[in-house]
């Protein structure tokens, strides 16, 4: 189901909690959701559409990622960039790694761990924040 889009500052800077199996149903939401927002929007967290748990989803170019309860194990190379974000409005500048590894549960809760390089990475950067309750 397509969900709106939470733009409340308050609510998207609380850290998200863990993801279970109970809230898989959240993953269909992401995606619809985020489908729906393609033309802005190439990734989503879940806080994202009021869900406060540690689920992303973003667009890997020839597909849709998932991963549940991601985090970054490892990064290197800072650079500076500017990025936008649904819920907020304008274009705000910020700190990302070039090369960063995951880890993280695919969609069956099965445990993964893939290195991950430029934009792909940004936006992995971007989502993770979210679940953090980082904005840019
Ligand atoms: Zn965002």
């Amino acid at each position: 189901m397509i969900k709106p889009i939470i733009k409340d500052v308050l609510f998207l800077n609380q850290k998200s909690e863990p993801a279970t199996e109970n809230d898989k149903y959240v993953v269909e939401d992401l995606l619809d959701t985020l489908k729906a927002n393609k033309e802005r929007c190439v990734g989503m967290a879940a806080n994202m559409i009021g869900v406060n748990k540690r689920i992303i989803v973003f667009n890997a170019g020839f597909m849709d990622m998932i991963m549940i309860n991601p985090i970054i194990i490892k990064k290197s190379g800072t650079y500076e960039t500017e990025e936008g974000c649904l819920s907020l409005s304008g274009i705000r500048k910020t700190t990302r790694y070039h090369n960063i590894e995951v880890e993280f549960l695919d969609v069956n809760f099965k445990k993964q761990r893939q290195k991950y390089f430029g934009e792909v990475a940004q936006i992995i950067q971007h989502e993770i924040d979210h679940c953090d309750g980082i904005l840019i």
